[in-house]
């Protein structure tokens, strides 16, 4: 059977389960319109995922996803934060290429 979830749902539970992979725990998830970004993660711990993600492919959702994630850890683009996006998304960079806005 397919997913009853909205869409919207079904992008935040897939926020969770990153996040309970990558051992984060952000305060809320919210999906809302995003005119400039993906997604964005305040100091306070929330993560929010453009709505625009929803029509895109997974692999570049969970691209997003766990870049936010990480900053919950790294506030920066660092060389760790690269470390752990290679492990968990091995093609990150071609995402990258593909347009993070
Ligand atoms: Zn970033």
């Amino acid at each position: 059977m397919k997913s009853s979830l909205y869409p919207a749902q079904e992008l935040r539970r897939r926020t969770q389960a990153w996040a309970l992979k990558l051992k984060v725990n952000p305060r809320v998830v919210r999906v809302q319109v995003m005119r400039r970004k993906w997604g964005s993660c305040s100091s306070a711990g929330t993560v929010t995922l453009a709505t625009d993600l929803l029509d895109l492919d997974p692999r570049f959702q969970d691209y997003v996803i766990v870049h936010e994630l990480l900053h919950l850890r790294l506030p920066t683009h660092g060389r760790v934060f690269k470390a752990l996006m290679s492990a968990h998304i091995p093609d990150w960079r071609v995402m990258e290429d593909r347009g993070y806005r």
